[in-house]
């Protein structure tokens, strides 16, 4: 299987290199070439066990590495999980299930991907024999988890930028308390959209990213969509037969990533009945997917934080297949959204099984309290946004994407008692390592230089 870009003007890349890359070079996103259809696999793979339901469905796309060694990455990758059955589903009535995302290291969703991401970047290390250094800005989650998933891997540097004093205690807890010696914690000051444009320049040096073999982590890298897509697919196997196509599964998100993953394994013959986007007020996919209006606002800040986006960079992989993977198409889109921060579509095909909602944090809270009353369950701010117009499904799965315990504050304040979790409980008597910096190309690159060991040689 071979990878290509969704702006068309890339060579068919390997799964590796495309993995390696991240981003295309003609500016687009890696795409397979071809959508397999699995259904006639996916009923075989009934009563799987994660892992094993993993591999089997990455060996449809990993097809340059062996099962063997891509047995022992996924093994490895889901072994710091706290619960057996990594991704478990609980029934809170008849209609309604939750799928619980939040049993990573770092307890939020992105463990799925980023702790596979880690293995795979300490395989390219190995196979080639060079070290690389990862570089990525962060408000909060995907730092966490990214610095999670290469913690003391062998010739990998991580430098994560984060926006000082505006990521939240545990947080900031969870990227700097590590004790590992490969992980820098950068604390910028200034705001995510500054730390954000100091990390495009220091990439926008070509020869200093080249010189110190530089790789973004970030939400666009293909594998960890089709790590995404795994959990569905897991979940859609434990439904009753009976429920599988007039399930609807909800998914709060920001960049898009995680609904995207859902769809994909659709198109590949996941039969479900559709998927929501829940939004948080920063709302450009529900205008969208409610009136066809994708045009960018400033970002707010809102009590679920990792979905405070108003670029859902992921979108663009939807707009490739919407459109029938026209390359050519995609990227007069992607223009039209890059010059007038708008694109607006009356083709129904795209919208098709989407459904949207959109929550402000009043509503939040709320919803905090009524599903504590209700069921007995806590969920975060985040999951919180999925539970709303549910009356209209049939069956529905909400994706929960945090543990509560990352969002003390919110969950204490609304149900007046607190959340904790023992990860995050050992945190608080760790001594803090960061490295505070301006939001600066020039000292980032210097600094960057100023880590780099000899050559480790095997
Ligand atoms: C990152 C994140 C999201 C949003 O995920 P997308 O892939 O951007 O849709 C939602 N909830 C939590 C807790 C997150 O960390």
């Amino acid at each position: 299987m071979k990878f290509v870009s969704t702006r068309g003007q890339t060579e068919p890349h390997s799964f590796s290199e495309a993995v390696r890359i991240g981003l295309a070079p003609d500016g687009g996103l890696f795409v397979p070439e071809q959508l397999p259809d699995l259904s006639e696999q996916m009923r075989e793979w009934e009563g799987l066990s994660y892992t094993e339901l993993c591999i089997r469905f990455f060996q449809q796309f990993a097809t340059d590495i062996e099962v063997g060694e891509l047995r022992e990455l996924v093994e490895e990758a889901y072994s710091k999980f706290d619960h057996e059955e990594l991704a478990p589903l609980k029934r809170l009535d008849e209609r309604i299930q939750v799928l619980e995302l939040f049993h990573g290291p770092t307890l939020a969703f992105k463990d799925f991907a980023l702790q596979l991401l880690g293995k795979l970047y300490e395989r390219q290390v190995a196979l080639s024999r060079e070290s690389i250094n990862v570089l990525g800005a962060t408000s909060g989650d995907t730092g966490a988890a990214a610095i999670n998933g290469l913690l003391g891997k062998d010739g990998v540097n991580i430098f994560i930028l984060y926006p000082d004093g505006r990521v939240s205690p545990l947080q900031e807890r969870q990227m700097t308390c590590t004790g590992e010696s490969n992980v820098y914690p950068i604390s910028i000051t200034g705001s995510f959209d500054d730390a954000q444009a100091s990390l495009k320049d220091v990439f926008g040096d070509g020869a200093f990213s080249r010189s110190v073999n530089l790789s973004a982590v970030n939400s666009i890298n293909l594998a960890r969509i089709l790590a995404q897509c795994v959990y569905y697919i897991y979940a859609w196997l434990k439904l009753p037969g009976s429920e599988r196509a007039n399930t609807t599964f909800v998914v709060p998100t920001g960049n898009f990533g995680n609904v995207l993953a859902g769809w994909m394994a659709c198109r590949m013959g996941m039969e479900v009945a559709g998927f929501r986007v829940a939004t948080n007020r920063n709302d450009i996919l529900h205008r969208f997917f409610s009136s066809g209006d994708y045009s960018m606002g400033e970002a707010m800040a809102s009590l679920a934080p990792s979905m405070d986006i108003q670029v859902a960079s992921n979108f663009e992989r939807f707009l490739y297949f919407g459109c029938g993977a026209d390359a050519e198409k995609t990227r007069a889109v992607m223009a039209q959204v890059k010059s007038e921060g708008v694109f607006e579509t009356s083709d129904g095909s795209l919208v098709g099984s989407m459904s949207s909602t959109r929550m402000d944090d009043a509503e939040i809270r709320e919803t905090i309290q009524e599903v504590y009353r209700k069921y007995g369950y806590v969920v975060d701010p985040h999951t919180a946004c999925g539970f709303k117009d549910l009356d209209e499904f049939e069956h529905c799965v909400i994706l929960s994407t945090a543990h509560p315990a990352k969002f003390p504050e919110t969950v204490e304040e609304t149900l007046g008692q607190p959340s904790t979790h023992p990860s995050l409980e050992a945190l608080k008597h760790r001594e803090i390592v960061a490295y505070p910096l301006p939001a600066d190309a020039e000292e980032i690159k210097a600094f960057i230089l100023s880590k780099q060991n000899p050559v480790q040689t095997k």
